[in-house]
Formats: structure tokens, sequence, C-alpha cells
């Protein structure tokens, strides 16, 4: 039986999210614009929202659309550059740009506060490296998203793009870079609290700080009974519908649910440490996104980067990420998130999947062994001028790669998956990335799984297309659709075309 979500249930809530991050946020700003009359609590154990993964210095605040990073463009079987990835990303970060624009129209979000437009750029220094970004280039290129991609191999012009990249190196060194300017850098902290301010203020959203949630079990009222823990007392709640946005948490909290369909699931813990820089006579000579290559055997998410970034209005550099390796599944959690997540039934894929990522596993702990001095020495690659003392160090957020029992055995999966129960009563969202960029195709997927009946009325379709006006559309095969939609959301949100 499909699970209908009729509003105004017994509970007091028709549904409790747990976790302050962008992504409940997300869901619920998404679920307020569809059913304004809904009642949503938000649970968090922190004291505030998003100070996991969501806070702007525990991410790179990269606005994902496969501008400049390589992950989406991998190298197929028969050696081309495929591009299909590029794609997805691209127009799932373009629905998150139509749904911000239509929120600002509606004076519910204030882009200045969270968005910032930034050249995104992809450089290289090998003539092996320089060769595929130009096929990149040629490919991408070719398609109407990426049409306005610029290429250069000159030094001059490069100096204008990437001044600290470009000061300091050997002057035979052959280098070679890619940029669309209609790049961003996101602080996804700040949108998640301006999502949460607008909800709390027009009654959709409790929002329950210092409070864990500690158990969940399904009641036999067709309904979740969720017991919370804070500094005063454990109490219960019950609601119809439950969404599982505890980040990392969220694979520790699926297990406590019992529904079958968790049992594929395991957690991979990475952690993650930046340099960041906040000497203004540096800051001020970098504006832009600037992804590298990463190193042979290096998971996608450890793609060095040197970034401009805005955190809370203060502009800083940072480079990074080095990855690293400890067991805890939350920034904030415990040494034993990772040895509790292990169970009879993913204790095998967890084992299989190790052993396939050897690889991985040996650069993890070679990156656990480097040193400021060689954190700085890799920055040194990118900005050859680099002085250690202008730079410190700063713990990124930890992302839970998932580890899923397939028929293949289980196998390490860098993506983001939905996992939801067969009544559609509850939804997870387990894994990093691309995360946070395309949070509302995300949780339009949640919306689809989980509140099909509703997803397919007129008054939800309608609203939808309202809000995302390529929602459902194919815009990368639609000229002036792509045109259209580029041009309001330029506009309303101020991004460079
Ligand atoms: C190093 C790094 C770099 C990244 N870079 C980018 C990037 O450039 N661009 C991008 O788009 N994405 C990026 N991401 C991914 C992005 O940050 C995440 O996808 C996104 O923030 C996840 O949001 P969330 O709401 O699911 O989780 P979170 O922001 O982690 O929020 C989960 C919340 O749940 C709470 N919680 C957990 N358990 C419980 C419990 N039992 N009870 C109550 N509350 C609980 C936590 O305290 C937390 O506040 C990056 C991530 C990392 C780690």
């Amino acid at each position: 039986m499909v699970f209908s979500h009729s509003l105004g249930s017994e509970s007091q809530f028709d549904a409790v999210f747990i976790g302050a991050g962008i992504m409940s946020s997300t869901l619920a700003a998404l679920l307020y614009e569809l059913e304004p009359e809904i009642r949503i609590l938000i649970i968090e154990r922190l004291e505030a929202p998003a100070l996991e993964s969501s806070a702007a210095i525990n991410n790179s605040g990269t606005g994902h659309a496969a501008n400049c990073e390589f992950n989406y463009t991998p190298i197929s079987c028969d050696g081309n550059i495929n591009i299909q990835k590029a794609l997805d990303i691209n127009h799932s970060f373009e629905i998150s740009l139509e749904f911000w624009a239509s929120l600002t129209e509606l004076d519910r979000l204030s882009p200045s506060s969270f968005l910032h437009t930034l050249p995104h750029i992809s450089f290289v220094y090998s003539e092996e490296d320089i060769g595929f970004l130009r096929e990149r280039y040629t490919r991408l290129r070719a398609t109407r998203p990426f049409k306005s991609m610029e290429w250069s191999e000159d030094k001059d012009e490069l100096q204008e793009w990437i001044p600290l990249i470009i000061n300091g190196r050997n002057p035979n060194e052959k280098v070679a870079a890619t940029r669309m300017k209609r790049g961003t850098d996101i602080d996804f902290g700040a949108l998640t609290s301006s999502y949460l301010n607008t909800l709390m203020n027009n009654g959709a959203v409790e929002l329950r700080l210092s409070t864990e949630v500690i158990d969940i079990k399904k009641t036999n009222k067709d309904s979740w009974r969720l017991s919370l823990v804070n500094e005063k007392e454990t109490y219960c709640v019950q609601a119809p519908f439950l969404f599982l946005g505890a980040g990392g948490g969220a694979l520790n909290l699926l297990q406590k649910s019992g529904i079958p369909e968790g049992n594929s699931y395991g957690g991979f813990p990475v952690s993650g440490q930046w340099l960041v820089c906040n000497d203004s006579g540096i800051t001020q000579q970098h504006n832009a996104k600037v992804y590298g290559k990463s190193a042979l055997g290096a998971p996608p998410m450890s793609v060095p980067h040197l970034d401009t970034r805005w955190v809370d209005g203060e502009k800083s550099l940072l480079f990074g990420p080095f990855a690293g390796a400890n067991t805890k599944f939350l920034k904030n959690g415990s040494s034993m998130d990772f040895f509790r997540s292990i169970n009879p039934l993913n204790f095998s894929p967890m084992l299989q999947a190790g052993i396939k990522n050897f690889d991985l596993i040996m650069y993890l702990l070679g990156q656990v062994r480097l040193d400021h001095d060689a954190k700085i020495h890799s920055l040194k690659t990118f900005f050859p001028d680099v002085k250690s003392k202008d730079w410190t160090l700063a713990v990124a957020g930890q992302r839970v790669q998932i580890v899923k029992k397939t028929s293949q055995g289980g196998v390490l999966k860098m993506g983001t998956e939905v996992v939801t129960s067969s009544d559609g009563s509850l939804a997870a969202l387990l894994g990093a990335s691309p995360g946070a960029s395309t949070a509302v195709s995300i949780m339009l997927e949640v919306l689809q799984r989980c509140w099909s009946e509703k997803m397919s009325t007129d008054g939800w379709q309608n609203r939808l297309r309202q809000l995302i006006p390529s929602f459902r559309l194919d815009i990368n095969s639609d000229k002036a659709l792509l045109e259209k939609i580029h041009q309001r959301t330029n506009s309303v949100l101020r991004l460079s075309s």
C-alpha cells in the first residue's frame, strides 16, 4: 500500500526531519511551497543549524555544475571522455538556481547572503593533462550549457585569470586552463539558516535544537515514534513521515529504523583538512575556484583546488581538501560511529569493498602522514610563491561514503543515494557528493518516491513548474528554454553570464 501522507493526521506534526542541514531545510522549503499548511518538526542534536557538513568552513562551497571538476568527465572504456555526468550535474545545479530564484522573487531568500558569482577554472600543467583538458573542453563546449567555456594556454591571459598560480612558474613550463565565468561560491550554512528562518517565521517548521534522536520505531498506526533526548529529559514524538537528513548520522538512524531497504548499506568515513589564508594582501589577488587533476588512487572528492571563499561575508582562500582517516561519521560525532555501524549484514560487503579499494586506503594513509610543510609543498604546485606562515590548517566536514551490497559484492559509492521504505513513510539520504549543490533535485526525488500521489496531482505539478520552470524538461536539448532559464536566473540571482 502506498502511504498517502494525508495532512492533518492525529500526530502534532505531518513530518519529522532529523538534522538541520541543507538537505532537511531544502525538503522543508519545497514542501512548504507545495503544501503551505504543512507542520514539520526538525530535530537537531547541536546548538544551531548547519554546524556539520553544511557549515561553510566544512565544505568547499562549490556550486557543482561540472564547470571545472574533472571527476564529472571520466574516461570511458573506449578511451573517450564521457560528458554525460557533467550534463546531468549541470542540469541538477540549474534546478537549484531556478528554485533559489523563485524564492528570491517571493522574498523568502536573499541571494547576496549565500551566493557569490565566481569563475570556475580547470588548470593543468603536464603535456598529458593538457591533452585531456583540451579534449574535455572541445566536447563540453559543443554542448549548450557549456558553450561559453573559454580555453587558454597563453601565459599573459592566464596571468589575468589566475595571477597567484602563474607568477613564479618556470617560463618554459606549459600550462593550460578553461574558464566558465558563470560559476558560484555558495555558503550552504547561510542558505540553510535562511530557509529555516523563513519557514519558522511562517509557522511551517518548529526547530528543536540540542536534541538528539536516539531511537526510531514504526508504530502499528502507520506512524514513526522517535525517542529524543535533550539536557533535561527523554521523550517521544510521532509523525507519519520521517526524513533522515542527519548527514553522516543518517546510516546509523536508518539501521535503527529496521526497514529492510537499509540492510544493503554500510559506511566508510573520510575526514578532511584545508589550508586557509585570510591575509587580504593575498586573497585580493585570487578570484576563482581553480580545480586541478587528482593524484593516482585519490578519490574524486580529493581533487586539489584553490578557491576564493566567502564565509560569513569574509573573503578567504582555501586549498585542499587533504583527506584523512578517522572513524567518526560526524565532525562532532564519536570515534565509535564506524564500529557501531558494522553488523552481520554489512560486514562482508564492507570487507569486499575494502579489498577492492585498497589503493584508496593506501592513498588515505599517505594523506594522514602529510605534515604542514608537506601540505604547503602540495599547494606550491598551484601557487609557486606560497609562504607557509600565511596559511593555517582547518578541519573540514566528515564524509561518509556509501558501501552498498550488490550482486557483485560490496561496492564503494562516491555519490549520494536516497533510500526509502516500501510504504514511502521514511526517506534517508546517504553519501556526500555532489551534495548540497544538487539538494533541490535530490529532494524532488524524495518527494517523487514518498509523496507520489501528491506529486501526480495538478496542484503540485503546476506549483513545481512555477518554482522550477525546467521541471521534468530536458533543458540541454532545448536552446530557447535554456537561454530563457539562464536569463532569468542570471538576472534574479545576479550571476555573470
Ligand atoms: C570536505 C567536504 C567538502 C564538500 N564540498 C562540497 C562542495 O563544494 N559543494 C557541494 O555542493 N557539496 C559539498 N560537500 C557536500 C555537502 O557539504 C553535503 O552534501 C551537505 O552539507 C550534506 O547536508 P546534510 O543536510 O545532509 O548534512 P549535514 O549538514 O551534515 O547535517 C546533518 C545534521 O544532522 C544532525 N544530526 C545527526 N545525527 C542526529 C541525531 N541523531 N539527532 C539529531 N540531529 C542529528 C547533525 O548534527 C547535522 O547538523 C562537501 C562535503 C565535505 C565534507
